[in-house]
């Protein structure tokens, strides 16, 4: 193992972790985020009850693909049936996070699919944010719901419970996961100006000329 890309990953998943706590997606020891060690059928994940906040490098459990803990003091995460299957449906896929934010959250509570209705948010997230229906947190059923969607969406909403975004990087996963929160929050507050009525995914395609 290489110990010195493993420490350095882990500094990133920490530094990472604290700007999500900054930033308000993540409150208390809610939420998770992990990384592939690159080259390597395992990766770092926050372990159970700590608080993005106030993560420790030497904190991180080191997993295999099919969520077994490797190495670490703590308890894995709950959620980590969902990020080992999302490892092992995505080769493309480095890091994941998954937090509660309020609004996009929200959003899945009120059966309502995040739409990018602003021509950035578009761009990274063209499809949209579909919503997984609910599943009991940490359970197989979720973990393989979540494995099928995210085959074509680097974004996802759990019904009543979060959101799960992907990326290629770790700093990349938790910029799309505030971007996700920034379209929850364009779309309520276009929502109240127009009495509910948003542009569909087909209209915001065409408008966009994509
Ligand atoms: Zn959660």
């Amino acid at each position: 193992m290489d110990e010195k890309l493993i420490y350095e990953l882990s500094e990133r998943i920490v530094k990472a972790g604290k700007e999500l706590y900054a930033r308000g997606l993540v409150k208390g020891a809610s939420g998770n985020i992990s990384a592939r060690i690159p080259g390597a059928n395992t990766f770092l994940i926050k372990p159970s009850g700590a608080c993005m906040g106030n993560l420790k490098p030497d904190e991180l459990v080191l997993v295999d693909l099919q969520g077994n803990k490797i190495r670490g003091e703590l308890n894995v995460s709950m959620e980590t049936p969902i990020h080992a299957a999302i490892y092992r449906a995505r080769k493309d896929v480095q890091a994941v996070v998954h937090t509660h934010p309020p609004t996009a959250t929200a959003f899945g509570i009120a059966k309502n699919e995040i739409l990018p209705l602003q021509i950035e948010l578009f761009m990274l997230l063209p499809n949209g944010v579909p919503i997984i229906p609910f599943e009991a947190p940490g359970s197989r059923a979720l973990a393989e719901a979540v494995q099928k969607k995210i085959a074509d969406y680097d974004a996802v909403i759990l019904e009543n419970h979060g959101i799960i975004t992907v990326g290629t990087t770790v700093e990349a996963a938790c910029n799309l996961n505030e971007m996700v929160e920034e379209a929850a929050k364009v779309q309520l507050s276009t929502m109240m100006l127009t009495g509910g009525r948003v542009m569909n995914l087909a209209e915001l395609k065409k408008k966009f000329k994509m």
